[in-house]
């Protein structure tokens, strides 16, 4: 039966594929239906699988003691430390909760074992995390290596064929879940040709990066939650497929292999689609691209400029070096952000996967050298356009494990404020900055700045820095230029004492408009509140941009608002030149910048500025649109 979902759509483009359901853990298993006479069958794998672990575990503990005996005399701290761990995880392994509690989710959802073993996991991970003492908090980790071990015990033990079973067993009594799977099992050897497609219950922008760090290519992502500029919408455009977000619960309608069409302009997922239906899509997906293709060969190294003549620059927004490759195909300016952060935001919260989880130490976690190379090799491939290197914005929807006991929320320890307390990883990132500085044109960019205290502190560790470089005899480029970010309201309104410090400003909107409105960017319950158009932040918008054309210091938004085609000539009207956004949207927007008259727009700009109302305000921009 075909059926349709709706949510916000935070991506434009088409994807069809097949549904893989997601578990929010590190472990990729996907939930499969077990006929009801396959019950008990299963349930023996996953006794086998515990079993098969437990004896592991028991030649572990022997060799252990071996190699004690043998270096009796020297008895390592690591020996007592490996026999601590397999004590504990042992005991996990007789633990009830572990050992018999997912036998009754399979009985009770008709599931399989690794499924139903990760759902107990999660319920236990939450219990844990509800200890106040930390080290009864941090036994969760060894549950959930326990875990991963017999998860993966189990993937290594061959699953039961329920084709084959039903073939075999005509007179099967129950024929309604017979048919059942044989459906399953026909729509998945017919699916299996079609890419995969992620329905998760919410993805974490961790876990976006995770995908992205190794590679592994989704055509789509579906999540029951999340807001329009979550970081995980901006990653997933940024990764240039299709998303649709705040479904509700796709995860519970849409089951394992599905096919699906998920249209990322309009924010629909068409579940089983007809002959039809298919047949438009896949038309509707060609003529995206083959339009994507006239662009870029049209566009590519055409200047942006309006129709009056203003130049106009346009630059990338980045999370990772291997973007600015994209950055560079789709006509950049250069790079207007580079989301610093996400180098080191994965499920693990390392930065490579040669980092241990439990690590507390956070110079190995953003070693300077490794930094240096990845925003040299930016700096490299920019080939002397401008790169903007955002320091460390960890907080909100960013979290790092090493920070689980600081509050990095919103309104916490987020930004440059955490950069500041935690200096040692500010100023290794700073040298490494500035190392790359040599290579190309780098520029250094602070976030979620609120007051002046805290620029003079950052350009003050940034000099010390440089007094190093220097007495190191380490090459680094003297003038680099640095500029902060405004999202904060304070610092809009009172944007003078940034401009008076710093070499250019940029607005991240999406922030900005998060701490005008308090809405939560990552709440879809309340995105609808989250309005761009509110008078309040467009009065922010036009204040700081004005304020910094008249004295000369470079203004660019760098928030979603940038690439939404609505906004672009109410921002044009305020001022703005220079526009960062996702590189995909490059192409665009340079297409619409060339119909546009920036003299024409200003002075109805400034006519809209008088309006104090949202729908007046939406009013005027759809007319003016509309011309
Ligand atoms: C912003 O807030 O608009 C911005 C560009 O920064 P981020 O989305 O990474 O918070
Ligand atoms: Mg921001």
């Amino acid at each position: 039966m075909s059926f349709v979902l709706f949510g916000l759509g935070i991506s434009s483009g088409i994807a069809i594929g097949r549904a893989v359901l997601m578990n929010q853990t590190p472990l990729e298993v996907s939930r499969k239906n077990i006929p009801p006479e396959l019950v008990e069958t299963e349930i023996s794998r996953f006794d086998k699988a515990i079993e098969n672990v437990r004896k592991e575990f028991l030649q572990l503990q022997n060799n252990s003691k071996q190699d004690q005996s043998q270096n009796a005399k020297n008895k390592s701290k690591k020996f007592v430390e490996l026999s601590a761990f397999l004590n504990v995880h042992m005991m996990f392994l007789e633990d009830y909760e572990i050992v018999q509690k997912p036998k009754d989710i399979i009985r009770e959802k008709l599931c399989n074992a690794e499924w139903a073993l990760i759902q107990q996991m999660n319920f236990l991970v939450q219990q844990f995390d509800s200890f106040e003492d930390n080290y009864f908090k941090d036994r969760k980790f060894d549950i959930i290596q326990v875990v991963e071990r017999i998860v993966k015990e189990l993937l290594s033990i061959k699953q039961n064929n329920y084709q084959h079973h039903h073939k075999n067993n005509k007179n099967n009594k129950n024929n309604q879940s017979q048919n059942h799977s044989q459906e399953q099992n026909q729509s998945k050897n017919q699916n299996n040709k079609f890419p995969e497609i992620i329905v998760a219950h919410d993805i974490s922008p961790a876990d976006a990066m995770e995908f992205r760090q190794q590679q592994k290519n989704y055509a789509a992502f579906l999540t029951d939650v999340g807001g329009l500029t979550s970081h995980t919408a901006i990653l997933a455009r940024n990764m240039e497929i299709p998303a649709v977000l705040s479904l509700k619960n796709a995860q519970t309608l849409i089951k394992p292999n599905q096919l699906l069409i998920v249209d990322g302009l309009r924010g629909i997922v068409i579940v089983n689609p007809s002959p039809q239906i298919l047949d438009e899509y896949n038309l509707r997906k060609k003529q995206l691209a083959l339009k994507k293709d006239y662009l870029k060969k049209r566009l590519k190294s055409a200047k942006s400029q309006t129709l009056d003549g203003v130049d106009i620059n346009l630059y990338a927004n980045i999370e990772l070096p291997s973007d600015a490759k994209n950055a560079l195909e789709d006509g950049a300016d250069g790079i207007g952000l580079f989301r610093s952060e996400c180098l080191f935001l994965n499920s693990s919260g390392n930065s490579n996967s040669n980092s241990n989880n439990n690590n507390n130490n956070n110079e190995k976690i953003f070693n300077e050298d490794e930094q240096f190379f990845a925003y040299k090799s930016v700096a490299e491939t920019m080939k002397n356009k401008p790169v903007v290197i955002r320091t460390l914005d960890i907080g909100a929807d960013k979290v790092l494990p090493m920070f689980k006991n600081t509050n990095t929320s919103a309104l916490g320890l987020r930004g440059i404020r955490l950069s500041l307390k935690e200096q040692h990883i500010f100023n290794t990132q700073i040298r490494a900055i500035l190392r790359a500085s040599a290579f190309g044109n780098i520029k250094i960019l602070l976030p979620l700045l609120t007051n002046s205290q805290e620029i003079d502190q950052a350009l003050n560790l940034i000099n010390q820095q440089k007094d190093f470089l220097r007495s190191s005899k380490i090459a680094f480029d003297e003038n680099i230029q640095i500029g902060g970010m405004i999202e904060v309201p304070a610092a809009a309104l009172a944007v003078g004492f940034v401009l008076r410090r710093l070499d250019f400003i940029s607005i991240g909107t999406n922030d900005l408009i998060q701490y005008t409105l308090a809405i939560d960017r990552a709440d879809e319950n309340v995105a609808d509140l989250y309005d761009v158009l509110h008078p309040s932040v467009l009065i922010l918008l036009y204040h700081t941009i004005s304020s910094a054309n008249k004295v000369n210091i470079p203004v660019s938004v760098c928030g979603e608002m940038a690439s939404d085609s609505r906004m672009t000539k109410l921002l044009l009207g305020m001022g703005l030149r220079n526009f960062s956004m996702q590189s995909s949207q490059i192409l665009k927007m340079k297409e619409n910048l060339c119909k546009f008259n920036v003299s024409e727009i200003t002075p109805i700009v400034k006519r809209i500025m008088k309006l104090d109302e949202s729908n007046k305000i939406r009013e005027a921009l759809t007319k003016l649109n509309e011309n």
